[in-house]
């Protein structure tokens, strides 16, 4: 539900300099006209089926329920995406979106390259121009991604201001956006940034909620009691949530990183650390210090370790409609290890961070209640890290 501007509640908005103001009207004005044009539906639906391998599966995690002991646990599979994460249902939708604006070139911020990767896959997909801004440590840590990225001919460019990390790549791709609007589309990639974005961002990853709940009433004839889902920005959670918002029975969780701890420096738990401010174009939560300047965060996983997180999460937070709960480096690195033995599913290491909190409450509930996890990735992409935590150095 989005009011007008862009609000949820209080959050929101859009906090831009005039010379983005522009850029943003023309893309609320292009999104309301197509989002529901019939021949606009058809092509994400055939690209969304044909390209993306959607719908994914609704999977019973038989052995991981049997062995926890509670409630019924289905893995709704987006790892089984092209790409390997939920990140290429918003690429394609916003770059479809682009084409239809007359835009031949596209721009995107990426962290851990996933949505540099969705982005670049689309650019060489559609034959679009395409540039990718990331942080010079990012790029060191994630080398692999940034040759996939050039690989498919997009130019990675390396952000050097701040720490050199998400929030200052997001940073740049807003300044470069101002200076070239023309025939240029910002594909930001989680719900967050100035309205429209969180809404455009929520409805292309609202498959995966129609989906959960279709799959689920077929299968067992009703709604599922709990949908859960890691928080980075947001988006495969909002994704996750969105259909259940009007059916009170579903309780939805959201899973923070609390990297080393919420009562550490070293975390990324924006809700359960953070306070009311704006950064990024939109009023929400933030972690910050008591000047409202942004503060580095952390987090094992480097697709969760944003200092903010989207203003409808904000929202569902202060109404109470979702619960958003903290995971440890040390809680989502045994998930993740649990996952992979108990199931044969490596999950990234950012699912993981909800299918701990999973493990922690299937046990104490009755076994007919049921429980659909989102899995937003798979963990390949992870081995290396996950194997270096534990002591062990392989070569990537
Ligand atoms: C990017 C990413 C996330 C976090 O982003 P959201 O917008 O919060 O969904 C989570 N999981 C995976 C696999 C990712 O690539």
């Amino acid at each position: 539900m989005t009011n007008p501007r862009g609000r949820f509640g209080d959050h929101g908005g859009q906090y831009i300099p005039e010379t983005l103001m522009n850029a943003v009207i023309e893309l609320e004005e292009a999104y309301d006209r197509f989002k529901d044009d019939p021949d606009f539906k058809a092509e994400l639906r055939a690209l969304l089926n044909g390209y993306a391998n959607r719908p994914s599966l609704l999977y019973f995690a038989e052995r991981m329920t049997e062995d926890l002991g509670g409630a019924k646990i289905y893995l709704k599979r987006e790892d089984l995406n092209h790409t390997g994460a939920h990140k290429i249902n918003n690429a394609l939708g916003q770059a479809l979106l682009a084409k239809r604006m007359g835009k031949t070139r596209l721009i995107a911020e990426t962290g851990a390259g996933q949505h540099g990767v969705a982005t670049a896959t689309v650019a060489a997909l559609m034959g679009m121009e395409c540039h990718v801004y990331m942080g010079v440590e990012d790029m060191e840590r994630q080398a692999l991604n940034v040759y996939r990225m050039r690989l498919m001919g997009t130019e990675v460019h390396g952000v050097d201001s701040g720490t050199g990390t998400l929030k200052d790549a997001v940073s740049e791709c807003m300044r470069e956006w101002t200076k070239r609007i023309a025939d240029t589309h910002y594909l930001l990639g989680s719900c967050m940034g100035p309205h429209p974005f969180p809404t455009i961002v929520r409805d292309f990853q609202a498959f995966i909620g129609q989906e959960i709940a279709d799959q689920c009433i077929e299968r067992e004839g009703r709604l599922p009691d709990y949908v859960v889902a890691c928080v980075g920005g947001g988006s495969n959670a909002i994704g996750s949530f969105h259909h259940f918002i009007d059916h009170p029975e579903v309780k939805l969780i959201g899973c923070e990183a609390a990297g080393r701890g919420i009562d550490t420096f070293e975390t990324a738990a924006t809700l359960n650390t953070g306070s009311l401010g704006i950064f990024h174009g939109m009023k929400s939560y933030f972690c910050q210090d008591e000047y409202g300047q942004i503060a580095p965060v952390y987090s094992i996983s480097a697709g969760l370790d944003y200092p903010g997180i989207g203003p409808e999460h904000a929202w569902l937070h202060d109404t109470g409609r979702a619960q958003y709960v903290a995971i440890t480096d040390d809680e989502a690195v045994d998930a993740f290890e649990y996952l992979s033995r108990a199931e044969g599913i490596i999950p990234a290491i950012e699912s993981a961070h909800a299918l701990a909190h999973v493990m922690k409450i299937a046990p104490d509930l009755p076994r007919d209640q049921i429980i659909v996890v989102t899995l937003s990735g798979r963990g390949d992409k992870d081995c290396a890290a996950m194997a270096r935590y534990r002591g062990e150095d392989i070569n990537e």
